[in-house]
């Protein structure tokens, strides 16, 4: 650690942390009553904190850390264009070469007819981006009345206020997060709403919740439905087959745009570059983040078709943009990351090799008894807690405590798992060993199983 930065002890930073820094997605009662975790070290699935405690990031940083902690040749990367350009703007018809590489790289990577990218420093400046665009985009139609964006409960784009409001995060509305012409529908979760359906139904009929809510705002109004592949901060509501061909069923021919957000499922979370890949889905407009530089600078930005690119670019100028727009270090930091996922043929891998192998062993953690169901797919799982077996009718009283306390055993335990209601959630780094998935599992299992004593 820079000597300059040192305090003496957890507890010095803690007290200092408490007071003046506000995080972000954080009770600061608890923050107070029990100080923070101090992070000072990463290395491939691993993290040490400030007393030298070591956890397997199970989280991959915030679902985007793809290669793993301390690559040297991203700071390399980094280092070398620091040296040589470490900041110019791309507003008024300026670029530099990363921007123009990664923009090409982008458009032969993602799925057929994305060819544009607007750049942005996160997920959430993404997703405004896109409100913004959609609006734009029907204006220059000669549709204005087309406004209204319909997206789904549970569904999370990120925290600025158009990304707020097209998520379906009540807290996060009631917290000033909510705008006018935004629908929300139901989410495609059968382990909570399924009731009787099997899967296979189940998806068909969360599919019609939207041709129902299109049908009742009129298509007329409708302006895009935005939809994460897999909704991640949500639960990891992995969608049965049969939700995406049915919507897509139900899209087709509409005058809807179709936003994939792929900040968190992109980049091989899936076991295919982007989860578009792995669903055939078409977007017209695509979010991505996290995964672009495996967050070791922040970048984001709006995959962008032909169709929405062809209009906007006869429209002039779009008065949007942001300081940081494809700054210059964070192209660095991408193109690096792309180029060592390339040649360690981290996606191929996780379809092939490393998915399947976590996949089956995590699934076999659905026998525990606390666990209603295992689900994962590529490399993004959840564990769902529930009182007693089978799991899907009987749920904790207080919805979230016992999901709170399974993530302080684990972090206990040196796994890094999140909890959702009372779900566990884990997105390992997609370059975990065969024996980091071991020692996951492992320590899942630990993790249950002192949670169920604790409970007892
Ligand atoms: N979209 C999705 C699907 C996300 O999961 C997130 C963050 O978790 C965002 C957007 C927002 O990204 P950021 O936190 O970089 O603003």
């Amino acid at each position: 650690m820079l000597e300059t930065l040192r305090r003496q002890s957890t507890a010095d930073y803690q007290r200092a942390d408490a007071a003046h820094h506000l995080h972000p997605f954080t009770d600061y009662k608890s923050l107070k009553a029990e100080g923070s975790r101090v992070m000072v070290r990463g290395e491939g699935v691993w993290l040490w904190d400030f007393d030298g405690k070591k956890y397997l990031d199970g989280m991959a940083g915030l679902w985007c850390s793809q290669i793993g902690h301390g690559r040297r040749e991203i700071a390399d990367a980094v280092h070398r264009q620091m040296c040589e350009l470490e900041f110019y703007n791309t507003f008024f018809k300026t670029t530099h070469p990363g921007a123009v590489e990664l923009a090409e790289q982008l458009a032969m990577m993602t799925p057929e007819g994305l060819n544009h990218v607007f750049f942005t420093g996160s997920g959430s400046e993404a997703n405004d981006t896109v409100y913004r665009l959609v609006r734009h985009y029907w204006a220059l139609m000669g549709r204005p009345e087309k406004k209204v964006i319909i997206g789904r409960r549970l569904g999370y784009h990120g925290s600025t206020v158009a990304a707020s409001a097209m998520g379906g995060m009540g807290g996060m509305h009631t917290q000033g997060g909510m705008l006018p012409d935004v629908h929300h529908i139901e989410p495609p979760y059968w382990f909570d709403l399924g009731g009787d359906m099997s899967k296979e139904e189940f998806g068909k009929k969360a599919a019609i919740w939207l041709a129902e809510a299109i049908a009742e705002i009129g298509e007329e109004n409708v302006a895009a439905f935005i939809a994460e592949p897999i909704q991640g901060a949500g639960g990891v509501i992995i969608p049965p087959d049969t939700y995406w061909p049915e919507v897509k069923k139900i899209l087709a021919g509409k005058d809807i745009l179709f936003v994939a957000d792929e900040v968190i499922s992109g980049f091989g979370r899936t076991g295919e570059w982007f989860a578009s890949d792995h669903y055939g889905l078409k977007p017209d407009l695509m979010p991505i983040a996290k995964g672009l530089s495996s967050g070791y600078l922040p970048i984001g930005g709006v995959m962008v078709s032909d169709k929405v690119a062809d209009v906007v670019a006869e429209g002039g100028e779009f008065f949007h943009g942001f300081t940081y727009s494809a700054h210059p270090a964070s192209c660095a930091a991408a193109l690096a990351n792309l180029k060592i996922m390339r040649e360690e043929r981290v996606v191929e891998r996780v379809k092939e090799d490393i998915g399947p192998y976590l996949q089956e062993r995590w699934r076999a953690l659905g026998e525990h008894p606390l666990v209603g169901e295992a689900r994962m797919l590529g490399l993004v799982g959840a564990l769902e807690l529930v009182p007693a077996k089978p799991g899907r009718s009987e749920r904790f009283a207080n919805t979230g405590e016992v999901g709170t306390l399974c993530r302080d055993i684990s972090f206990g335990n040196g796994l890094i798992m999140r909890a959702v209601r009372d779900g566990m959630i884990i997105a390992p780094p997609l370059v975990i060993s065969h024996d980091e998935v071991d020692q996951l599992v492992a320590l899942a299992r630990k993790t249950l199983d002192d949670t169920l004593a604790e409970l007892r």
